[in-house]
């Protein structure tokens, strides 16, 4: 439009030059078309500048705006990768337009290019969970069995505007904590087994001793000296259970200091000197390192007493203290030649309240949780316990702990 403006503006001009001065109609319409041309040429450049720089102020905005939505789009696919669960995100279509790697391990490996809830790989259970969320817009929560493993399948709507614009999916895996669930009711249904027979045995022999007829000094006698070791025992199970119990959380509390353990564990024999001799047991060392480990003096000495209390129970004549170096691991070794553990119970004598024979080791004095707490304190310190074992010929037991090394 301004380019007419000014064409006319030149008109006039002309016009008015031609009306003062009376030229050649044909040199003025000459100098109208230089004049023309000349501004044609002239605006026509300083359009395409206003172009260039209008089109470089939008190629930059779009750089702009694409590099910003790069930078949301991995921001938003880094928090999707770090949830520990498979997840999705449908949009209105029934389209899976967004998943993190756990739902492709889910459809192991066979998730489809452009997927919806149809058409996608993943497990049959899956499939009918997407189409319930698609069809009925609303927030579902279910759980689904997949290959034994339970699930918590979550469903949240996404809308805009109150018009479903698609859904967040998430499968929360429950193994664990109905993992937790059972252990917590296995541990309740063994210590009520565990503490039945102590508190039958002391209820029985209150009830003899109450009775109006009883007159008996010798049994009175022998009564309450068994009710004092049923007791004690009763009190040996609560400490353990209760020491078993806070070494079982995820990180429990250790205090720790640089300890020499070669002169732990001869404090050790120095306390279960009596025992031994009790026991008829000889106790021999063979240090071959001084080196200090990082580690909680107690707990340690606990597996220490603990190992060599079993090494006494069931050992023969002697028990052999060991300790050294190698590589990454300070070790230390307790070996007796007693009865020995058989191949089949190897892997279970770990377990909580497991004895190889349950009579004979409940009169031996034994919760049945002593090796399950020395393998709670070792794993505790990130240490491994090994145990080698043959029938009739003797056991060892490895502990394995962590050298601090630079
Ligand atoms: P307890 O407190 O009853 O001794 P533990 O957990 O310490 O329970 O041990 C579990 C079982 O492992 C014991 O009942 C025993 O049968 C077996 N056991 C442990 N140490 C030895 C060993 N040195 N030699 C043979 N058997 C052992």
């Amino acid at each position: 439009m301004y380019k007419f403006y000014v064409g006319f503006l030149v008109l006039v001009i002309m016009l008015f030059i031609q009306f003062l001065f009376s030229l050649n109609p044909y040199i003025l319409i000459i100098f109208m078309v230089l004049a023309f041309t000349y501004i044609w040429y002239v605006y026509d450049q300083h359009h395409k500048l206003q172009n260039r720089i209008e089109n470089n102020e939008l190629l930059n905005t779009i750089n702009i705006k694409n590099k910003d939505a790069n930078l949301k789009n991995k921001q938003l696919m880094t928090v999707v990768s770090s949830i520990p669960f498979p997840m999705l995100l449908m949009d209105e279509k029934g389209a899976i337009v967004i998943y993190n790697k756990h739902l492709t391990t889910f459809a192991q490996n066979k998730m489809y290019q452009n997927a919806t809830y149809l058409h996608n790989g993943l497990p049959q259970e899956v499939q009918q969970f997407l189409k319930d969320a698609f069809i009925l817009e609303k927030k579902l929560e279910e759980r689904i069995c997949i290959e034994e493993a339970e699930f918590q399948a979550i469903s949240i709507p996404v809308l805009s505007k109150a018009k479903f614009i698609g859904c967040f999916i998430m499968f929360q895996d429950l193994t664990k904590a109905l993992e937790g669930e059972k252990m917590q009711k296995r541990f309740i249904a063994d210590v009520s087994h565990e503490l039945k027979t102590p508190i039958a045995v002391i209820k029985g022999m209150l009830e003899i001793l109450n009775r109006d007829d009883f007159d008996d000094i010798e049994t009175q006698k022998e009564f309450l000296n068994q009710m004092e070791q049923e007791t004690c025992r009763l009190e040996q199970m609560v400490k353990d259970m209760l020491d078993l119990s806070r070494l079982s959380i995820a990180d429990p509390l250790l205090h720790r200091s640089k300890v020499d353990i070669s002169l732990l564990l001869k404090d050790c024999i120095t306390s279960l000197k009596e025992i031994a001799d009790v026991y008829n047991v000889s106790l021999k060392t063979s240090f071959h390192t001084d080196e200090f480990v990082f580690c909680d003096p107690i707990r340690i000495r606990q597996v220490g007493m603990n190992l060599l209390m079993n090494g006494m129970k069931h050992g023969g004549n002697e028990i052999c203290i060991e300790t050294y170096v190698e590589g990454p691991f300070y070790i230390f070794s307790i070996h007796d030649d007693g009865e020995g553990i058989a191949k089949e119970e190897q892997t279970k004598i770990f377990d909580r309240f497991y004895r190889v024979d349950e009579a004979r080791t409940r009169d031996k004095g034994g919760s049945g949780l002593g090796l399950a707490i020395v393998k709670s304190i070792v794993e505790a310190h990130k240490g491994k316990i090994e145990l080698q074992s043959e029938k009739g010929k003797g056991t060892t037991f490895i502990v394995k702990l962590k050298r601090e090394l630079n």
